[in-house]
């Protein structure tokens, strides 16, 4: 039996990546899709800060 090890990560959890709002790697941010269609990702701080809106919330 192969059972599956689940590497894939349960929903909500904290991805870690590049915040393109301070310019360095965070450990949760959200991806941000902007007026222009681009998306970036920030971390739940320059979220708050920057009062952006997460895409998955929209
Ligand atoms: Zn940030």
């Amino acid at each position: 039996m192969d059972e599956s090890t689940g590497t894939a990560p349960p929903k909500g959890t904290p991805t870690e990546g590049f915040c393109s709002w301070h310019d360095r790697i965070s450990e949760d941010v959200r991806l941000i899709r902007l007026d222009s269609g681009d998306t970036h990702y920030a971390c739940v701080h320059c979220i708050r800060i920057y009062k952006l809106t997460p895409y998955e919330d929209q």
